[in-house]
């Protein structure tokens, strides 16, 4: 498998049409050794597809998207002029059912990166037992810098770009960075518009008002929590005993420290996009959320000290969850880690040779596909009661995500056990296996 490895690490933003070979095997391209979220989930697939004995066809259908769309998305500001940005909706696998995965607005997105995040879904729901392929969708574009007006404008435009290729049948969009849901209402109406009724089913993530979960909101985090506090006790550390940084105050960061500090770990670190702040006694999260709210950033928390971004990565703590953006821990920093336990509240935190350092250093890194795989498991839920039109209680939401994280977690430990994995070698393992058994099953069309 090396070779193709190599090859598919070496594969960058400009190359050819995805669903031709070309894009997976350049037997003589150069390996640049610069990490891209792409690269790291390829490598991460092929080390997987070694491990499973699985053939050359094989692993190139899997690393590569089942379809992919760019789309033009022009915006009239509210000012009268006109902008153009870039938009994405990448379909990596369907072999499990309907594609599934966030849409994303951020400068940075490109399609390499929707790419993997797609390729990524893929792996969660198939690990999760959520019966989707996976997606994602971008739009190269700072939600910051737009009205509300705006972001309602792009929204709707991007939607009717890319209305031939969603469906609740056939790819559910659900909120990612930058977006959220009031982003899934428009998308919602939109898609509803165009088709004439009401479709709740379009999207996961949607106001409760609309058709939304319970408890979807804050899916992701309460996964990352349960994963947290099970890993913890794994390593022997009691969670009230226990500390922990958290990069990123997001729609999963900040939750994930409120969860965490009800459950009685003392959080310590948490940073943003604009700063880090520190107290050794533990950080007070329902302040400083109050403290968010009010000046947008945790930054000039009057109950902690101000430290640089790289240190809050470096703590001396029991658990770091990263749960802002890809490629953060890499190989330049890996070695600086200092937690017992990292459980990965983004996608795409952990570099490959971030991974290797951190596993020699004997530090657990629980993997994104499992650990934040809550949200998808509730947008799961959330599709099926707008399906059946029968909305479920806060506490059976809640109790059955529990069930399902716990459940993948105990799978996920055994099986890495069982066979002295990495729990992201074992976690992508068993989920390209699934993939790969429905893909087997359903045979070659035509
Ligand atoms: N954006 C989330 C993720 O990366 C949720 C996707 C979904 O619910 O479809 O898992």
């Amino acid at each position: 498998m090396t070779d193709l490895l190599a090859a598919t690490t070496a594969s960058t933003a400009t190359d050819a049409a995805p669903d031709s070979a070309s894009t997976v095997v350049h037997p003589a391209a150069s390996v640049d050794h610069i990490a891209t979220p792409l690269t790291d989930a390829r490598s991460q697939l092929a080390e997987a597809i070694g491990l499973l004995g699985y053939t050359d066809g094989l692993h190139q259908m899997l690393a590569t998207p089942r379809r992919e769309l760019s789309v033009a998305v022009p915006l009239r500001m509210d000012s009268g002029e006109s902008r153009l940005y870039l938009g994405y909706r990448v379909q990596h696998n369907f072999s499990r059912g309907p594609a599934k995965g966030g849409l994303r607005y951020a400068p940075s997105v490109n399609l390499d990166e929707v790419r993997a995040l797609a390729m990524w879904m893929t792996w969660k729901c198939a690990l999760l037992d959520v019966p989707y392929g996976g997606a994602k969708g971008g739009v190269a574009i700072d939600p910051r810098e737009h009205s509300m007006a705006e972001l309602e404008r792009v929204t709707r435009r991007y939607t009717s770009e890319i209305l031939p290729i969603i469906g609740p049948e056939r790819d559910i969009p659900a909120p990612d960075i930058g977006t959220d849901e009031q982003t899934m209402a428009w998308i919602m109406d939109t898609y509803s518009v165009n088709m004439g009724y009401t479709v709740p089913g379009i999207v996961t993530g949607k106001p409760i008002s609309l058709g939304g979960s319970q408890g979807r909101a804050s899916a992701t985090s309460r996964g990352v929590t349960h994963i947290a506090l099970a890993a913890l006790r794994h390593v022997g550390i009691e969670p009230s005993r226990a500390s922990a940084a958290v990069q990123g105050f997001g729609k999963v960061g900040a939750d994930a420290a409120r969860f965490l500090s009800e459950a009685g770990v003392s959080v310590t670190g948490i940073s943003d996009q604009y700063g880090a702040i520190f107290n050794a006694a533990g950080l007070d999260i329902e302040a400083l959320s109050e403290h968010v709210r009010a000046t947008g950033s945790v930054v000039g928390f009057a109950g902690a000290e101000p430290i640089d971004g790289a240190e809050l990565l470096a703590l001396d703590v029991d658990l770091l969850v990263p749960a802002a953006v890809e490629g953060v821990l890499h190989e330049g920093n890996a070695a600086a880690v200092r937690a017992t336990v990292v459980v990965e509240g983004a996608n795409g935190p952990t570099t490959p040779a971030a991974d290797r350092i951190m596993r020699e250093r004997g530090i657990l890194v629980v993997p994104d596909i499992l650990a934040n795989a809550g949200g998808v498991i509730v947008s799961y839920f959330e599709w099926v009661q707008a399906n059946q039109a029968y909305w479920w209680r806060a506490d059976e939401v809640e109790a059955r995500l529990e069930e399902r994280m716990l459940s993948a977690w105990q799978h996920v430990l055994g099986y890495a056990g069982a066979r002295g994995l990495s729990l992201r070698t074992a976690a992508t393992a068993l989920a390209v296996e699934r993939v790969a058994e429905a893909h087997k099953l359903r045979g070659l069309y035509p």
